[in-house]
């Protein structure tokens, strides 16, 4: 090893003064165009073999770093968590990039037996491409991905000759007759001599789609953020129906949405503006904070898996300024603080101008326990006429803020679903309470001639209503 060192060391010396007096100078503009060409090759054969030592280092510091002892893991004696973060400090990889070298170390490292002797590798012809330059970790992966998967499938002489002809393939010595593979064309290829070889072949549906599962949310941008993956089916099918279930308004006949008096103005339910997809995230949104709450899911740190969100006091109170959300990177705006301390708990900590704590409030529940059922039991869901979501899917919200001196009585709280409580602001609909009634307008689009009524969802109120109407 001590020759490799060294002879990094030099190559690495020449390498940087000589990059630095062509390219430093400027000379890529005046090169011809075989010229460029050329160099491009060759940089990239040398990253070939540069790789080819990334990949077998990083390798050989995972088999350093599995013992079962933690003290004696090279990871833990050089103060890392795991080899994904060994490798990117010393390297300044990304971390996928990491992930990608140790991946490519699996199938090609020199294993070593129980007796201490070492064995083959997985793909020894691709090892050996992968050690002349003639492979790079692209290439390598692209091979390993399928060889690997047909692996306890097939027997040890076909997986050889697979590894065989794609290492002459990338080599640009196979039987295609074509010059050396690149990345993408031996995925190809890989993927044909797997399904040859692999006959009752790809994994089951099954196995393939508990592999392929997975959510994925992107960093934030102008406000929102992406989120790709793949649903297992019944992941799907049980989001679909929470979704039916929050979204499907309850309007039909008595068991519906109730005025006090009744108008019959609003038989058919008001509309919601909302789209499809808009309504498929609320739902998503109404059982992430039901289930947040629940008190079933695993506390951390010892408190239900809440959002934490910081604002300053003084932009609660006069609405303007930014709060910010625990593990989102972009600021959110106020209304998101308002929405979450309505619904939570409430911590003030003062901090100095020159950012010393100077107080740590105690947490203030918002709504306790026997509040909210006594609320419930008034409302009985969602107070927005037309809206379905049951009491128990519920938040408690401070018609007249919390943060603007509202009292956390039940004489100021009213049940209202996630995305109704989220976006009141925008919906157009007013809530307010008369002697501990809550009454709603609705927006001008709705109610032409909009004024205020007394509203409840409460089974036991509307048959009190309609008792006092008949006598
Ligand atoms: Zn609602």
């Amino acid at each position: 090893m001590d020759a490799l060192l060294e002879h990094l060391e030099e190559v690495i010396g020449q390498t940087r003064a000589t990059v630095a007096e062509t390219l430093g100078a400027g000379q890529a503009i005046a090169a011809s165009d075989d010229q460029i060409l050329r160099t491009m090759t060759l940089a990239a054969e040398l990253q070939r073999l540069t790789e080819a030592v990334l990949v077998e280092t990083v390798g050989e510091v995972s088999r350093r770093s599995v013992q079962r002892d933690r003290e004696l893991r090279l990871t833990t004696r050089r103060g890392c968590h795991d080899v994904g973060e060994l490798v990117q400090r010393l390297t300044r990889l990304a971390p996928a990039t990491a992930a990608r070298m140790l991946r490519g170390a699996r199938p090609t490292m020199v294993a070593i037996s129980f007796a201490g002797e070492p064995m083959a590798p997985h793909l020894p012809a691709i090892r050996d491409a992968l050690i002349d330059g003639e492979l790079g970790v692209d290439g390598l992966l692209a091979i390993a991905g399928p060889l690997t998967a047909m692996k306890p499938r097939v027997g040890r002489d076909d997986l050889l000759a697979a590894d065989a002809v794609l290492a002459a393939e990338a080599r640009g010595e196979g039987p295609s007759g074509e010059p050396p593979a690149c990345a993408e064309s031996l995925r190809v290829q890989a993927l044909v001599w797997s399904a040859y070889l692999d006959q009752d072949g790809a994994e089951p549906l099954e196995d393939r789609a508990i592999r392929l599962r997975g959510i994925t949310l992107g960093a934030t941008r102008d406000g929102l953020v992406p989120i790709r993956g793949m649903l297992l089916p019944e992941v799907a099918a049980q989001l679909r129906r929470i979704s039916d279930a929050v979204n499907s308004p309850r309007v039909d006949g008595d068991r519906g949405v109730s005025f006090r008096p009744s108008t019959a103005s609003d038989e058919s339910g008001p509309v919601d503006p909302r789209t499809w997809t808009q309504k498929q995230h609320d739902a998503l949104a109404t059982a992430l904070s039901v289930a947040a709450s629940s008190e079933l899911l695993p506390t951390i740190g010892g408190a239900a898996p809440t959002l934490i969100v910081s604002v300053r006091d003084g932009d609660l109170v006069s609405q303007t300024g930014w709060a910010h959300i625990d593990g989102c990177d972009e600021p959110v705006s106020r209304a998101v603080a308002q929405h979450a301390g309505c619904a939570g708990v409430i911590q003030r900590v003062l901090l100095g101008d020159d950012g010393r704590i100077k107080k740590i409030g105690t947490e203030e529940r918002v709504f306790n326990r026997h509040q909210r059922r006594a609320i419930a039991l008034r409302d009985g869901g969602c107070l927005i006429p037309g809206c379905g979501v049951p009491a128990g899917w519920c938040e408690v919200h401070h018609v007249t803020e919390h943060a603007a001196g509202g009292p956390t009585h039940t004489d100021n709280g009213v049940l209202l679903c996630w995305a109704h409580h989220r976006l009141l602001d925008h919906i157009g609909w007013r809530i307010r309470m008369d002697q501990g009634v809550p009454e709603v307008l609705a927006p001008p689009w709705i109610d032409p001639r909009p004024r205020w009524r007394p509203v409840t969802k409460s089974r036991t109120r509307m048959l009190d209503t309609f008792a006092r109407r008949r006598t």
